[in-house]
C-alpha cells in the first residue's frame, strides 16, 4: 500500500516540468465546468417564472444566455481536452527517452541478465497504459471531481433535504472502490508480468525460427507459447471478473439515487415544499451527478492498472547501473594505446572465479594473441579491455591511468571490436560503414571498404553503398557482412583494436580475403586478438594461453612451440601434423534410437473459446 502511493506520489512528481500546461488546463477547466452546468438552471427558470409566472417576455433572451454560457463552457472544454492532452503525450515521450537512456548506460551485464521482450513490453506496453491513465487521469479526475462538487453543491441549495438524501448513496460507491483496489492491486501487476513473460517468449521464437524450423519443433513451441499465452489470458480473465462485478454495481447505487430523487421530490412536491421546475432541474442535474462518479469510478480502475504499469517502468529506471563513470571521471582526447592489467581478478556476480590474477602489458602498437580452450575466460578479458566489466581485484591501466578514473566512452572511442558475429543495423551499406566516424564522408567510406576489401562486392549490390542490409535488407554472406564491419573500424581509426573470433563463423572462401583486410586493419594499431585458429596470432608479439581463468603459457610463437605444452599441441593438430595426442573426453554410450512416430510432440493446449 505504502508502495503504491509512493508510486503514485512519483509520477505525479514527474509531471512537474508540465505544470504550467496542466495549470492552464485546470484554469479552463475551473470556468468550463460550472458554464456546461448551466443550463438546467435556466429550464427550471423557464418552467417556474417563464411559464408558471407568465413572465413570457424573458423567454428569448433566457435561451439566448443558455446558449452562449454553453458555448463558452464548450470552447473552454476543447481548450483544456488539447492542452492536457499535449501534456500528456510530451510526458510519456519524455519518459520513454528517460527509459532507453537509462537502458542504455546499463552494463552488458544488466542487459545480459534480462530478456529482451520483457524490456521492450516495459518501454512500450507499460508506458502506453500509463499514456492512458495521464491522458485520462489527470483531466478526468479533475473535471469530474470538480463537476461532482459543483452539482452536489447546486442540488444541496436548491433544496437541502432532497439533496442531500439523493446524495447518500454515492458514499456507498466509494466503499465498493477501496474494496476493488484492495482485490485488484497485485492482480494487475501480475497481468503486467505475464505480458511481458509472453513478449519474451515471442521474441525468442521469432530470433531462434530458424532453430524451430529445422527441429521441426513447430507443434511444440506452439504449445509453448500457448502456455505463456494462457497464463497471460487466466490473469486477466480475472481482472475482467472484478471489472464486470465493480461497473455493474457503481451503475446499480446510480439508479437508486435517482429512485431516491424521484421519490422524496414527488413527496415533496405534493407537502409543497418543492415544485415541478425544482424536480426539472434535479432530472437535468442527476446525470451531471452521476456521471462523475461512474467516470470516477472509470478512473480508479485506470490507474490502479497504469500503477502497475508504472511499478515495472520504475524498477527500470532505479536500477543501479553497475559500470558507472565515477564522479570527476578524465576525459581522454588522445591515448598511445598502451594496455597493462595488474593482478586482474574477475567473476560474475556470485559466480565462480573466470579470471584469475592476470598480468599483462601491451605497448602501444602491439599485438597480443590470446588463446585456449572456450570457457577460459578470453572473451571477458576483452570485456574488461573495453570496461563492459570491471576487475573484481587488480586494475586495468590505460596510459598509466586506471581504466576506472576515465570517462567510459571517451576509452571506448579509441576502440574499435570485430565480433565473431558481425551486426549490421536495417540501414544502407553506406550508413553502416559510417557508424564508426559519423561524420565521415562518401569518399572516405568508399576508402575504408576498399581497405577492408569490401568495395568490390558492394559495388555489385543492387544499388551499391545505398543497398539496404540488416535485418530486412538483402541477405549478405558471413564474410560480407564481416568485411563491412571491418571498413566501419577502418573508418573509426582506433588506436586500440579488439578482435574475437572475427574469422570464427566466415565460409572458408572468405576467410583469406578478410585475414587480409585485418592484418591491414593492425597495422599500428594495439590489438588483443582472441582466437580459436592459431595461424591468427601466429605472428602477435606475445601470445597467452589462458585455462581455467589463469595464465598458464606466455611468449612467442617460437618460444610457445618450444614449450612442448598447450598451444603447441594445439598448433600442430590445426595444422594437420598427425600423431598429436589430444585428450578428448571419453565417448559416452550412444543415445537409444528415437522413435519413428511423431509422439515426442505434445499437442499444444490452445483454450477452447468458441460460444456455448
Ligand atoms: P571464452 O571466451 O574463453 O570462451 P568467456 O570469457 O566467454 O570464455 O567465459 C568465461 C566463463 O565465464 C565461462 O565459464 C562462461 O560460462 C562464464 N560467463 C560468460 N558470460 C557470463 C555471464 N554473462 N554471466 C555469467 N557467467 C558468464
Amino acid at each position: 500500500m505504502a508502495k503504491t502511493l509512493a508510486n503514485l506520489v512519483r509520477l505525479l512528481k514527474l509531471t512537474y516540468p508540465y505544470r504550467w500546461s496542466i495549470a492552464l488546463g485546470l484554469l479552463c477547466l475551473l470556468v468550463a465546468t460550472p458554464a456546461t452546468l448551466f443550463h438546467p438552471l435556466v429550464w427550471r427558470f423557464i418552467v417556474d417564472e417563464v411559464i408558471g409566472n407568465r413572465r413570457h417576455h424573458l423567454l428569448l433572451p433566457a435561451l439566448v444566455i443558455m446558449v452562449l454560457v454553453q458555448l463558452i463552457g464548450v470552447a473552454l472544454s476543447s481548450l483544456r481536452t488539447y492542452v492536457l492532452g499535449r501534456a500528456g503525450q510530451r510526458f510519456v515521450y519524455d519518459l520513454r527517452q528517460a527509459l532507453y537512456g537509462k537502458l542504455q548506460d546499463q552494463s552488458l551485464l544488466y542487459h545480459h541478465d534480462r530478456r529482451v521482450g520483457d524490456t521492450v513490453a516495459r518501454v512500450i506496453a507499460d508506458v502506453d497504459t500509463v499514456q492512458d491513465a495521464i491522458r485520462h487521469g489527470v483531466d478526468d479526475v479533475i473535471a469530474n471531481a470538480l463537476q461532482f462538487l459543483w452539482v452536489a453543491g447546486i442540488i444541496v441549495g436548491i433544496n437541502p433535504k432532497v439533496g442531500t438524501l439523493t446524495l447518500l448513496p454515492m458514499g456507498v460507491v466509494g466503499v465498493m472502490v477501496w474494496f476493488f483496489n484492495i482485490r485488484i492491486r497485485g492482480l494487475y501487476r501480475r497481468i503486467r508480468d505475464r505480458l511481458g513473460d509472453l513478449s519474451a517468449k515471442l521474441q525468442e521464437n521469432l530470433v531462434g525460427m530458424i532453430i524451430i524450423k529445422a527441429f521441426a519443433r513447430e507443434l511444440y513451441e506452439l504449445s509453448r507459447f500457448s502456455q505463456e499465452n494462457k497464463r497471460y489470458y487466466e490473469e486477466s480473465l480475472k481482472g475482467e471478473l472484478a471489472r464486470s462485478l465493480y461497473f455493474p454495481s457503481v451503475a446499480t447505487v446510480g439508479f437508486f439515487s435517482s429512485v431516491i430523487m424521484i421519490g422524496v421530490g414527488a413527496y415533496y412536491i405534493i407537502q409543497g415544499q418543492f415544485t415541478i421546475g425544482d424536480l426539472i432541474a434535479y432530472r437535468g442535474y442527476w446525470w451531471q451527478l452521476f456521471s462523475p462518479v461512474s467516470a470516477l469510478a472509470r478512473v480508479n480502475e485506470l490507474v490502479q492498472r497504469c500503477l502497475a504499469a508504472a511499478s515495472r517502468i520504475f524498477e527500470v529506471l532505479d536500477a543501479p547501473v553497475e559500470v558507472a563513470d565515477e564522479p570527476g571521471a578524465v576525459s581522454v582526447t588522445d591515448v598511445s594505446g598502451h594496455i597493462v592489467f595488474e593482478g586482474v581478478s574477475f567473476r560474475y556476480k556470485d559466480g565462480p572465479p573466470v579470471l584469475r590474477e592476470i598480468s599483462l602489458e601491451v605497448l602501444p602498437g602491439q599485438k597480443v594473441g590470446v588463446v585456449g580452450p572456450s570457457g577460459a575466460g578470453k572473451s571477458t578479458i576483452l570485456g574488461l579491455t573495453l570496461r563492459f566489466l570491471d576487475p573484481v581485484e587488480g586494475r586495468i591501466l590505460v596510459d598509466g591511468r586506471d581504466l576506472r578514473d576515465l570517462v567510459q566512452s571517451d576509452w571506448r572511442r579509441h576502440c574499435a571490436v570485430v565480433t565473431q558475429e558481425p551486426f549490421l543495423f536495417n540501414d544502407t551499406v553506406e550508413n553502416n560503414i559510417r557508424y564508426g566516424r559519423l561524420d565521415a564522408s562518401p569518399d572516405e567510406i568508399r576508402h575504408a571498404a576498399a581497405l577492408a576489401n569490401a568495395e568490390e562486392f558492394i559495388e555489385k549490390l543492387p544499388n551499391g553503398y545505398q543497398t539496404v542490409v540488416g535485418e530486412r535488407g538483402v541477405k549478405l554472406s558471413g564474410g560480407q557482412k564481416q568485411r563491412i564491419c571491418i571498413a566501419r573500424a577502418f573508418l573509426a581509426n582506433p588506436k586500440v583494436l579488439l578482435l574475437d573470433e572475427a574469422t570464427a563463423s566466415v565460409e572458408p572462401e572468405s576467410e583469406a580475403i578478410i585475414q587480409s583486410a585485418l592484418e591491414r586493419l593492425m597495422e599500428g594499431r594495439t590489438t588483443i586478438i582472441v582466437s580459436h585458429r592459431l595461424s591468427m596470432v601466429r605472428n602477435c608479439d606475445q601470445i597467452l594461453v589462458i585455462e581455467g581463468g589463469k595464465i598458464t603459457e606466455r611468449g612467442t610463437h617460437e618460444e610457445l612451440m618450444a614449450r612442448l605444452g598447450w598451444y603447441s599441441r594445439m598448433y600442430l593438430l590445426q595444422m594437420g601434423e598427425v600423431g598429436v595426442a589430444v585428450s578428448l573426453p571419453s565417448a559416452p554410450p550412444p543415445l537409444p534410437e528415437p522413435p519413428t512416430h511423431r509422439d515426442d510432440q505434445p499437442p499444444p493446449e490452445i483454450p477452447d473459446f468458441t460460444e456455448g
